[in-house]
């Protein structure tokens, strides 16, 4: 009879990304015992890097905005110094112009029509605003920025970055993410005076070798990692997981992996919770690593087009943050797509170039070294209608079977590299209590 291969850990973490690593760092540092599963072969999940050809590129941009000063003391100390404390440069492509971010707050330089049709639709919102608060995210924007914004930048960078129309989006997540303009802001963009340092991300910490050395430098004190160990079935009423071939007993379980994927994992689920996982939606993303031979042709970190014509809706530069990032002489760029089909790239990527070229991001496409295509399975949680009612299901059948998941995927949640460096901890801080 073959047995599978048995192992026991008090304490089972599946997933190596900041999550369940600052969760393993946590067990560790109280002296507790603990195993990291993950299906990878190397630590990070979304905050990973990966170098080619001495180009280096991360998932798209991640910079550290971190607003506990405690954690930024840690981060600073994980990182020994080899990180920049930057200050944002970004900028909007828009009506044939460019104009620093957040769009609300710089209309001076749009087009002059464009410019009175944001200004006087903000003035009229505000001097206007209906009684019933706004029911969804498109809502929201009229409500709170006005037609004019909301047509020229809110509703179709939005509508092309979460892939899904935005009246199937709720507002519980926008006081944070997307904080309100204020009259005196608008009013400072419309006749020029300096305005960068608006919103929650005008000032961040950013690894010299990429986001990837965070994770890294955390692996160090996670102890016990096990790589290409993928979770197969989770049997929760016996505390075993099977990841890959193996059989793992555990005590206490912590899952940073995607809610999908661990509910998909158990065998029976009762159908309430099945029904419910059902509803759950995420926006995968599709985007373009591009390493170039030539220096960047403009200086901004990153850039937000929302026009249509484009096939992508951001643009960053890695080199930007880190000159390390590319060889010297050369920049390395990520390019969000807007299409979240397998691209062909024969088709794609002459179309991304010539977009490229004439928003003025590269000089030539001669200066293209190689593009690549990548793929995040998961990228945006949907905060739509069901979000809420099926997690009321979920979340109670996961506590009574003692599973902790969490993290930004395990708790289905739209959140930052912060917060899940918090999430592992809280998550750690209950482990230990039930062990
Ligand atoms: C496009 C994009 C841009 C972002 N930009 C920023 C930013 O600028 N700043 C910021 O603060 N945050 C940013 N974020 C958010 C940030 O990426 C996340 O908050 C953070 O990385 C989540 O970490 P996590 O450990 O919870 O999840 P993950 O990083 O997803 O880690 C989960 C881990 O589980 C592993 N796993 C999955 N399935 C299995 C399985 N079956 N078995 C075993 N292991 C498995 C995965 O390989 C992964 O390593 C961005 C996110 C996206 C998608």
């Amino acid at each position: 009879m073959f047995r599978m291969p048995t192992r026991h850990v008090p304490i089972a973490i599946l997933g190596a990304g900041l999550t369940g690593l600052c969760a393993a760092r946590t067990i560790r540092r109280a002296r507790g015992a603990c195993r990291v599963f993950e299906r990878s072969r190397h630590v990070g999940g979304h905050a990973s890097t990966i170098e080619d050809q001495g180009y280096r590129f991360d998932c798209t941009g991640h910079l550290l905005h971190l607003r506990s000063d405690a954690l930024r003391e840690e981060v600073l100390e994980l990182l020994d110094g080899a990180c920049f404390e930057i200050d944002r440069n970004s900028v909007v492509f828009s009506n044939g112009v460019t104009t620093p971010y957040p769009f609300q707050a710089h209309t001076h330089g749009l087009p002059p029509e464009v410019a009175y049709e944001c200004l006087l639709g903000f003035l009229r919102a505000v001097q206007h605003p209906p009684s019933e608060p706004p029911r969804n995210f498109e809502e929201y924007c009229l409500r709170h920025f006005g037609a004019g914004f909301s047509r020229h930048f809110m509703l179709p960078y939005n509508r092309r970055l979460f892939g899904v129309p935005l009246d199937q989006i709720t507002t519980d997540w926008c006081e944070r993410f997307v904080p309100r303009p204020k009259l005196e802001d608008v009013l400072a963009g419309a006749v020029g005076l300096e305005n960068s340092r608006l919103g929650y991300n005008s000032r961040f910490l950013y690894p010299k070798l990429g986001i990837g050395e965070l994770p890294r430098a955390l692996a160090r004190s996670a102890g016990d990692i096990s790589f290409d160990a993928s979770l197969v079935e989770l049997r929760p009423e016996r505390r075993e997981l099977v990841i890959g071939s193996e059989l793992v007993r555990y005590e206490t379980l912590v899952s940073s992996v995607p809610l999908t994927t661990l509910l998909d994992s158990i065998r029976e689920l009762p159908s309430e919770v099945a029904a419910a996982r059902k509803r759950l939606r995420v926006t995968e993303l599709r985007y373009l690593d591009v390493a170039l031979a030539a220096p960047p042709k403009r200086d901004f970190h990153w850039a937000y087009v929302p026009e249509e014509r484009f096939p992508f809706y951001r643009v960053g530069q890695y080199s930007a943050f880190s000159q390390e990032m590319a060889p010297p002489g050369g920049s390395s760029l990520y390019v969000e797509l807007v299409d979240r089909k397998p691209p062909d790239l024969s088709r794609l990527v002459p179309e991304v170039l010539a977009g490229l070229c004439e928003l003025g991001v590269i000089h030539s496409a001669s200066d293209v070294r190689f593009v690549r295509a990548r793929h995040l399975e998961q990228a945006y949680v949907i905060y739509d209608a069901e979000r809420a009612p099926a997690l009321s299901v979920i979340e109670p059948f996961l506590e009574s079977l003692g599973v902790i998941s969490t993290g930004r995927y395990g708790a289905w949640n739209y959140s930052s590299m912060e917060d899940a460096l918090r999430f592992g901890s809280e998550a750690a801080e209950r482990a230990l209590v039930r062990s």
